[in-house]
């Protein structure tokens, strides 16, 4: 039951992340108003708009203008119900941390696509992952169930900033000097710093590691199809968030509470 629970939830906060994935970037507000078809402008009645099932019910299309839909919404619900359902697996024994992961993952979710389409991750969403990760970071069993004191992981997250700030910051200058040209941006820094304020220095470093590796295995397998040339830029920020993802399973070792 709690499953079907996770599952369901996530999809309803996928939709959301999909309204957010639109109008963040334009600066619009995500509360109001309702969704509406982008090109028959009529409002989209609550029925029409159940996660997932909808878009497959209309097979796609809107059902005044029968113009199609994007796929990438059911798409963004769908993964992010798995996600949250995984999550759940994970952590449903300290539902606090589940509830603070999946949260965070959809953060993340909304970075990656919003870099995606429109190359800039919004201060927004970078900045409020850092904000909110003292005010969590005592739920994380993983730090605060190794922490020698109540501050360790205060301790734990300041760290975390501060190496993923350093580490992305180094790599950002290192690459500009190689390639002479920007291959990460001041948006990536932040989020990297974010990310370590989250999951500590070792997990910044680990996130930057299997970031850049799905980041240039992506890369590399568009320049064989003859998708992409050497010159095109590739956004970074849906790599990183892959990696933050992944660090929430807490699969690679994270050293809590050393690092
Ligand atoms: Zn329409």
């Amino acid at each position: 039951m709690d499953k079907a629970l996770a599952f369901w939830l996530g999809s309803c906060l996928g939709s959301f992340l999909n309204v957010v994935i639109l109008r963040l970037p334009k600066g619009r507000s995500i509360v109001s108003p309702p969704s509406r078809c982008p090109h028959c402008r009529a409002q989209i009645a609550w029925h029409d708009n159940i996660p997932i099932l909808s878009w497959l019910l209309l097979r796609g299309r809107c059902r005044r203008c029968r113009k199609p839909i994007s796929p990438r919404y059911p798409a963004v619900e769908l993964v992010f119900a798995c996600l949250s359902l995984a999550l759940w697996l994970r952590w449903g024994a300290q539902p606090l941390w589940a509830g603070c992961a999946i949260l965070a993952s959809g953060v993340l979710v909304a970075v990656a696509l919003i870099d995606w389409d429109t190359f800039l991750i919004p201060d927004e969403l970078s900045l409020g992952l850092l904000a909110a990760a003292p005010l969590i970071c005592s739920f994380n069993p993983i730090i605060a169930g190794s922490a020698p004191a109540w501050y360790s992981p205060y301790l734990v997250c300041l760290r975390g900033a501060a190496v993923g700030f350093a580490l992305c910051w180094a790599v950002a200058a290192a690459g500009e000097k190689i390639f002479g040209k920007e291959a990460m941006g001041g948006g990536d820094i932040k989020l990297l710093a974010a990310i370590g304020a989250w999951s500590g220095g070792l997990g910044a470093f680990d996130c930057l590691m299997v970031g850049s590796l799905l980041g240039s295995a992506y890369g590399i397998a568009q320049m064989a199809g003859g998708k992409l040339k050497r010159s095109d830029p590739i956004p970074f920020g849906p790599f990183l968030a892959a990696g933050a993802v992944f660090n929430f399973f807490y699969v690679l070792p994270l050293g809590f509470p050393f690092v």
